[in-house]
């Protein structure tokens, strides 16, 4: 086949080269510029390539287009291609038409799954078993397929992926939750939005199982004849086989078996990562893991980077990375989880958020609102009246500094900041760490 890679990132290299192994006519063009460490790959696995532009005669002559997660529908050359009837795909799809044996466990939701994948991974390689972790974290799926090959794949999956798969059948899908995030992707529709994180199961049959927030009114809404067999975690008691909650425990119910962890064993903090601690319970019951043995691993798990990341105590106030939160549900999960009075930090480029989601949280907790960012309006907005004291800070370091000043001994200085980072950084990462540079600053 003639096969066009469009966007040469981690996803589009893997998609060149598992592409070039299996005897493909294969070119990679990218609008933008290529890093170079990827340029050299291609030009080892003589594999040719253009940037900063897309030639199109070359690109409509494709039987199939691979294109990247962070090209939009709405691109020209996408747009044209689709005018030719041009296969239109996504890497993980690519990917699934060279899996044999191997099993799939496929993880999607707004909020929950680069924590949910790690942990996923970390229950499954604990237990002893060959399993790799890939997708939306770390290396591509087909890069993985082509240099590691294993029984597992813990794929992390979001929509943008999931929109380009056609015959991708997962053994186990996950769905977390489904709340407002990346709307400008879809129309600014929630419904739309939601159906492309469905798709995760459109394949699956009866051999397969589906694991989802029960509570969730968009999933629970849109799920309707399925042959899947489902599983359901959930804050409140339920019947069907799955998991919930109960104050001081997780409970997992299955047709053979029941049994439950005290939340104080297992190193997950707060509610949301209590619901991927059920998620991944499922998963290894699903995958016959001893319940010891996920006990253990659960036990073991420290949290990803920038998700409620502890950084430091200073005379007595905790400093918490959250850089990870960027959107409001995230924030919510977040204020919810500390019990302490907060000095809030937030801002950055908001996506269109609605900050009232947030006012049972915010009341009486948040004693002072520190806005770092562009679009800081919005937030002056929605809690002026309710925070008591609301500052706006040019950059980091004069956030931490208000920050220092207002927070005493007992309580906590959140970075949570509800907005994508791209008005200061680069990205999440690179906010999150200069929260924490500043911080062991102070
Ligand atoms: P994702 O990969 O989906 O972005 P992460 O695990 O990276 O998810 O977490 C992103 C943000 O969402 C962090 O602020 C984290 O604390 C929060 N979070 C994690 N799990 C959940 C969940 N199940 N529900 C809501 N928020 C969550």
């Amino acid at each position: 086949m003639n096969i066009i890679v469009l966007g040469a990132g981690e996803s589009g290299i893997g998609a060149a080269l598992l592409a070039q192994k299996h005897g493909h006519a294969i070119f990679v063009s990218d609008f933008g510029t290529i890093k170079s460490n990827y340029k050299e790959e291609l030009d080892q696995a003589d594999i040719s390539w253009e940037e900063g532009k897309h030639t199109e005669a070359k690109i409509l002559a494709a039987d199939c287009i691979i294109k990247s997660p962070g090209i939009p529908e709405t691109a020209s050359i996408i747009q044209k291609a689709k005018e030719k009837n041009i296969e239109i795909i996504s890497e993980i799809e690519w990917g699934f038409r060279y899996v044999q044996d191997a099993k799939i466990i496929a993880i999607t939701g707004s909020n929950g799954k680069t924590t949910t994948s790690n942990l996923v991974y970390k229950m499954i390689k604990d237990a002893g078993l060959s399993v790799c972790l890939a997708g939306n974290v770390g290396n591509s799926f087909a890069r993985e397929l082509l240099e590691n090959p294993v029984d597992y794949y813990v794929l992390e999956l979001s929509s943008f992926q999931l929109d380009g798969i056609v015959d991708f059948k997962p053994y186990v899908s996950v769905i977390l939750n489904i709340t407002p995030d990346h709307l400008d992707r879809y129309n600014n529709s929630l419904e739309q939005y939601a159906s492309s994180k469905l798709n995760i199961t459109k394949n699956q049959n009866e051999g397969d199982y589906l694991i989802y927030w029960g509570e969730d009114q968009w999933i629970s809404d849109m799920l309707a004849n399925l042959k899947v067999q489902c599983l359901v975690f959930s804050n409140e008691p339920h019947t069907g086989q799955g998991a919930f909650l109960t104050d001081d425990k997780m409970n997992f119910h299955f047709e053979d078996n029941s049994y439950s962890m005290n939340i104080d064993d297992v190193n997950l903090k707060g509610k949301h990562n209590l619901h991927n601690g059920m998620a991944a319970g499922i998963v290894g019951k699903l995958l016959n893991i001893r319940k010891e043995s996920i006990r253990e691993s659960f036990a073991q798990f420290s949290n990803v980077a920038h998700r409620l990341e502890e950084v430091l105590s200073i005379r007595g106030v905790r400093y918490i990375n959250d850089s990870k939160a960027t959107n409001v549900n995230a924030v919510w999960y977040a204020l919810d989880s500390i019990v302490e009075p907060i000095v809030w930090i937030a801002g950055g480029i908001d996506k269109g958020n609605d900050y009232s989601e947030l006012n049972a949280v915010v009341e009486g907790k948040v004693k002072s609102l520190i806005c770092l960012g562009e679009h800081y309006e919005s937030l002056v907005k929605a809690f002026t009246g309710m925070v008591p004291k609301i500052e706006i800070a040019k950059n980091m370091e004069q956030a931490l500094n208000m920050a220092y000043d207002n927070a005493e001994h007992g309580e906590v200085v959140l970075l949570s900041p509800a907005c994508a980072s791209f008005d200061l950084y680069g990205n999440y990462e690179e906010r999150g760490d200069d929260f924490k540079n500043k911080v062991r600053q102070l």
